[in-house]
């Protein structure tokens, strides 16, 4: 039987282990639905998709929607099958064969593990001890390694941590001076208190990209995107399949975008909620990492991470158990649910680790 690519068949593919449960805070999806009217306008629009032909390959309409949003026109913006092809395409685009793409760890898995799909090299640097970005290693990194591509994830997952304003426009110049491409993964950007996104323009290599799946309650429509700079869009536009976006999600993701009152209020309770959880946790016989994003990473300090997250399970609490992931000893990265199944994961959590 013929075997895979030797440098695909040697990696485990991407999982979050699935496990059934009351309270599921483990993948840094929306606690919350998107709204009824949102639903409702998208199964009227419905019934005017062409179906027998194929949708606007270029999604004008969404592009431009994405691009009001921002203040940007829809040349800047491209948008595919969640911000995984997104990142997939970047890397089909200007990774590959010969090249590299720089990530620092502990950061996104998939930065790593895409990379390695599309052929391009992975090298490794690392963050400080407290998880922030350390311009040095960053410098050591870029100008040693010369990566087409290189990463920033702010806020980081599963960190949470944010990279603040003068941390990226320095990555941003060393990354420029090697005529690389700076990628910063804001699928959390909303919760986070500024973004990268006033950094893009036509002449400067940065792109900074967005999904629906965590802000936007649609982590089931599978629609994220970029803004960038329009000659590289443009690039973009002739790596990706012909029509990968189809008519129905085009529309799902147009209709949403009328809806931004309504996200903003879910983020601005969540950031509550998050507030209110981390400090419940500080009082919890544990170490908390502050965070920018929908999700907190903590790590319990009278017992093993692994067997708290077992014992978190067996009273149907799910939370993603980083235990084991490399720098990440001990941790557990919980997801911010509704008051009350945070409330559940922390009655939960107390009687894990009394
Ligand atoms: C969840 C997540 C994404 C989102 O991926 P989609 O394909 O848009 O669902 C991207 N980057 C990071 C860091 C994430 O945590």
């Amino acid at each position: 039987m013929i075997e895979p690519r030797p440098d695909v068949a040697l990696r485990e593919g991407y999982h979050s282990p699935q496990v059934e449960v009351r309270v599921r805070l483990n993948t840094n999806e929306s606690p919350e639905a998107p709204p009824a009217a949102w639903r409702d306008a998208l199964v009227a629009a419905m019934a005017d998709i062409d179906w027998n032909r194929y949708p606007d390959r270029s999604a004008t309409t969404l592009r431009s929607a994405i691009g009001a949003l921002h203040g940007v026109g829809p040349e800047r913006v491209f948008v595919a099958n969640g911000s995984n092809e997104v990142l997939q395409t970047v890397l089909l685009t200007f990774g590959g064969p010969g090249r590299s793409a720089a990530v620092w760890e502990p950061t996104y898995a998939l930065h790593s593990h895409i990379a390695r799909v599309t052929g391009t090299a992975v090298v490794e640097g690392e963050r400080a001890a407290d998880f922030s970005t350390d311009l040095d290693e960053v410098a050591r990194v870029v100008r040693g390694s010369r990566p087409a591509v290189s990463f920033l994830c702010s806020p980081n997952n599963p960190t949470g941590v944010v990279d603040d304003a003068d941390t990226v426009r320095a990555v941003l110049a060393m990354v420029a001076e090697i005529d690389g491409l700076l990628v910063v993964d804001e699928a959390y950007g909303q919760f986070a208190p500024w973004s990268a996104l006033g950094l893009v323009d036509d002449d400067t290599p940065i792109v900074v990209t967005r999904t629906f799946s965590k802000t936007w309650s649609m982590a089931a429509a599978r629609l994220g995107y970029l803004i960038g700079p329009a000659p590289l869009v443009a690039e973009l536009d002739k790596v990706v399949l012909p029509y990968h976006l189809d008519a129905f999600k085009q529309l799902a993701g147009t209709l949403a975008l009328a809806h931004t009152d309504a996200m903003d209020d879910r983020v601005r309770r969540l950031v509550a909620e998050r507030e209110r959880l981390v400090a419940r946790l500080r009082t919890l016989d544990v170490d908390v990492w502050p965070s920018g994003a929908n999700f907190v990473l903590f790590r319990p300090r009278s017992r093993a991470g692994a067997e708290v997250w077992s014992a978190l399970v067996d009273r149907s609490v799910l939370v993603r158990n980083c235990a084991s992931w490399p720098r990440l000893d001990g941790c557990l990265r919980v997801t911010i649910g509704t008051t009350d199944e945070d409330d559940q994961f922390l009655a939960a959590l107390e009687e894990v680790i009394a």
